[in-house]
């Protein structure tokens, strides 16, 4: 299939998705209100339409050829994907072409019924996508319509507004959807399905050929992972079988770089290609030189993934060589959908302008990808001002002295190997530990935070917004403290947690009290579902002044005769979760943060504080997405983490918690951060994590976590025993501890006293078949 839309004069500019959860966060706050029963399917509806009009809007206004149509989501795209060609997971016996939308959230969410579908990392991203239940008799033959009302808005809007902007549907391809998806029974490859799936992808692609679309955008992003032999054979039957019916296909591919299927992406029957120009730079130059004369190749040059301002100079740099090459055949674009970037830079205005004019969140990354299109069409004189414009920005970063620390240089330096390695090995300090606290076995503990309650939000936004004062502020959160300790002594708990009431989110509050990292007030990136997060970013040498957590800790320490562990957010996760530096290696900034962690760690035990949790559970996402690199990625990530928690004494236990449940494959890793206990998510995967364990001896305690705290469900006894004796099959009792999933922050009171309570009831059940103490 050859390229034979309009090519125009000019290159073609446009963006892979724009974030949908609205610059306000309105479609999670819609949502919400919608899930508490407080507005109607059409209040939501509503919600959801006006974003999709504002973001047309913006990316028209802003010069783009096409606008983005069917990268909104009512919750996540693979969901709606599922929901679209019918293939909903069969165990909700929902009938896909009458789906409503609190039928679509019981599948993400889950009821009283039915576990929600478990929810895992997109790529390498913080974003959560709903995994595909793959069984044999699903079908693929369509479902809702809701993509073609979709369509018929944006083509409705952008005629009626005269706009030259053409609407571009996206799609996850029918390769990756298939990958992304769990076989749940009855077959042995995911690749049985290819058929079926092949023929929905068919039937939708025809109806949105007879719909009037021109241009289908299809992702297949798994192209960039290290994929089998089979499934890149599938790739050439697949794309054949679809172009005879499709719209024009651009196929796209992103966050790394695809130079190994060069001959495959060259030879299949689509009218264009995108790459990745940020993260695969180096693949550009050979995939232009080569390129089929019928064919585009869009160029994703401005960065998706984070939020510095373009170097346009670079960018044109690396685009002029590819444009001498394709002409008009190169498109510019995003180097991957904006979902994983802020909305707009213009509501931020608690950012000092000097670091402001260093950044580009996804509406400026619209004009950014705009202004390279016009350079490339022979109007550079009409952008003279936006580059020089993004040269003084860029120029005036480097030089800036807000960057570099001679203190944190320093300590750079001076870290020796010994530095990452407790004194004694993991049996001699377990002995230690239980000598002094002499823990129940089946010991129980929580994650760390307890419910968020409004009341607990509006003190800190009043805090924060100047109209309290500090001591009051101090009394109300000390309030929350007792109340919380009070509780979990109530439940009986053995390892408490003072709830985290002064945390926003667990990097922020962290990264708002260490130098080098700065803040948006609006930069919301959608986690997953209506769970937003606000990544801070940072741009300096990372230093902490002074102690971050010890006043809380040691507060709550105070009200109780049990061990109360600290709270701290690892080196990784703050890393992963941040924007980080472009100027220097991602190693160095995580050993940055390591170090002033590690001054906290050893600052909450001099306070007295002898459990130290150092969450990180960011710390798969990190993984690179080809295999090959994992080594050195894990290298570095294990070490920084041991940096960080290696300052204290045998007695003091650390703590180190991660919510999934897919590390088989990094067991060996995950045992050398050498933590003494670990958490983990296992309840929604039903402990399939634990086939691991039986072929890799984990050493050290762990906690399978027994109650999901994603869904509103609450276990019961049975069920938390049952996922505990699954976990004794591979686990010696000794090293076992019991526990939620995560958090529990977002939960409400009544449902997490009553999970608690009921695992409470579920660890003295399992204390009657073994030894009632832990045993070192
Ligand atoms: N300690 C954090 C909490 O309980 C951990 C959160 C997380 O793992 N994402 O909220
Ligand atoms: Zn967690």
């Amino acid at each position: 299939m050859a390229w034979s839309g309009t090519v125009g004069s000019e290159h073609v500019a446009h963006v892979l998705g724009f974030p949908r959860i609205g610059a306000q966060r309105e479609l999670k706050f819609a949502m919400e209100s919608f899930w508490q029963g407080e507005s109607d399917e059409a209040a939501l509806r509503a919600a959801g339409k006006e974003l999709r009009a504002r973001h047309w809007q913006a990316q028209a206004a802003a010069g783009m050829d096409y606008v983005a149509v069917g990268d909104f989501a009512w919750y996540d795209h693979v969901l709606g994907t599922l929901a679209l060609l019918g293939a909903l997971p069969a165990r909700f016996n929902l009938d896909a072409s009458r789906l409503d939308l609190a039928g679509y959230y019981t599948m993400a969410r889950g009821n009283k019924d039915h576990f929600a579908m478990e929810m895992t990392k997109w790529f390498d991203t913080n974003y959560h996508y709903l995994v595909p239940e793959w069984t044999p008799e699903l079908s693929f033959d369509g479902g809702v319509d809701w993509l073609f009302d979709e369509i018929g808005e944006a083509q409705a809007q952008l005629s009626s507004t005269s706009s030259s902007a053409q609407a571009k549907v996206v799609l996850l391809g029918p390769l990756s959807l298939l990958f992304l998806g769990k076989i749940k029974s009855g077959l042995s490859h995911k690749l049985d399905l290819l058929p079926k799936v092949v023929a929905g992808y068919e039937k939708l692609l025809a109806r949105l050929r007879d719909k009037g679309v021109t241009l289908v955008q299809i992702d297949e992003p798994i192209l960039a992972l290290e994929l089998d032999g089979e499934w890149l054979d599938a790739f050439r039957p697949t794309y054949g079988a679809l172009s005879d019916v499709a719209p024009s296909l651009l196929l796209t591919t992103y966050f790394d770089t695809v130079g190994e299927h060069a001959d495959l992406l060259r030879s299949l029957p689509v009218a264009g290609v995108h790459l990745d120009g940020v993260r695969g730079v180096a693949q550009l130059q050979e995939f232009a030189d080569k390129w089929p004369r019928d064919k585009v190749l869009s160029i994703g040059i401005v960065d998706g993934r984070n939020i510095w301002r373009c170097d346009l100079d670079a960018a044109l740099a690396t685009l002029k060589p590819l444009h001498d090459k394709l002409g008009k055949r190169l498109w510019v674009a995003s180097s991957c959908s904006l979902l994983h970037v802020p909305v707009d830079l213009a509501g931020e205005n608690k950012l000092d302008e000097e670091i402001r004019s260093w950044l580009a969140f996804a509406t400026q990354k619209l004009d950014e990808i705009f202004v390279l299109k016009q350079a490339l069409s022979g109007n550079a004189d009409v952008v003279v001002g936006q580059f020089s414009a993004a040269r003084a920005a860029l120029a005036a970063r480097r030089s800036s002295p807000r960057i570099h620390n001679a203190l944190v240089q320093k300590r750079l330096k001076a870290i020796a190997d010994t530095d990452a390695d407790r004194a004694s090995a993991f049996p001699a300090r377990i002995a230690t530990q239980q000598q002094r606290w002499n823990l129940p076995a089946f010991p129980t503990t929580t994650i760390g935070s307890f419910p968020q309650t409004p009341q607990i939000r509006q003190t800190r936004a009043a805090y924060k917004r100047g109209e309290m004062g500090h001591l009051d502020y101090l009394n109300k959160m000390r309030d929350e403290i007792r109340l919380v300790v009070g509780k979990q002594e109530e439940l009986g708990l053995d390892v408490l947690v003072h709830g985290e009431p002064e945390r926003n989110d667990m990097v922020e509050y962290f990264g708002e009290q260490l130098w080098g990292y700065a803040f948006t007030a609006n930069g919301w990136v959608q986690s997953y579902g209506s769970r937003c997060v606000k990544p801070p970013f940072i741009y300096g040498d990372v230093y902490r002044p002074e102690a971050m957590t010890v006043g809380w800790s040691q507060f709550a320490q105070s009200l109780t005769q049990k061990p109360m562990k600290g709270m701290l957010t690892g080196p990784v996760t703050m890393l992963q979760w941040s924007f980080v530096r472009d100027d220097q290696p991602r190693a160095t900034t995580a050993l940055q943060i390591a170090l002033a962690l590690r001054d906290e760690v050893c600052d909450l035990e001099k306070a007295g504080i002898g459990m130290i949790q150092i969450d990180e559970p960011a710390f798969r996402e990190g993984l690179p997405l080809k295999a090959g690199e994992w080594k050195d990625y894990l290298g570095w990530a294990v070490r920084v983490f041991r940096i960080s928690a290696a300052g204290v004494r045998d007695e003091t236990q650390i703590h180190t918690h991660m919510c999934y449940s897919e590390f088989n494959d990094i067991l060996p890793w995950i045992a050398a951060m050498d933590a003494d206990v670990i958490t983990i998510e296992t309840s929604r995967s039903d402990m399939e994590l634990l086939d691991g364990f039986g072929r890799y001896r984990y050493p050290n305690d762990i906690g399978p976590g027994v109650y999901d705290i994603h869904s509103p469900r609450i276990p019961n006894v049975d069920d938390m025993v049952r996922l505990m004796e699954k976990a004794r099959g591979v686990i010696p009792d000794q090293r076992l501890w019991v526990n939620p999933d995560c958090g529990l922050k977002t939960r409400n009171w009544p449902e997490t006293y009553e999970a608690l309570a009921r695992m409470v009831q579920a660890a003295r059940r399992l204390r009657e078949t073994t030894a009632t103490v832990k045993a070192a």
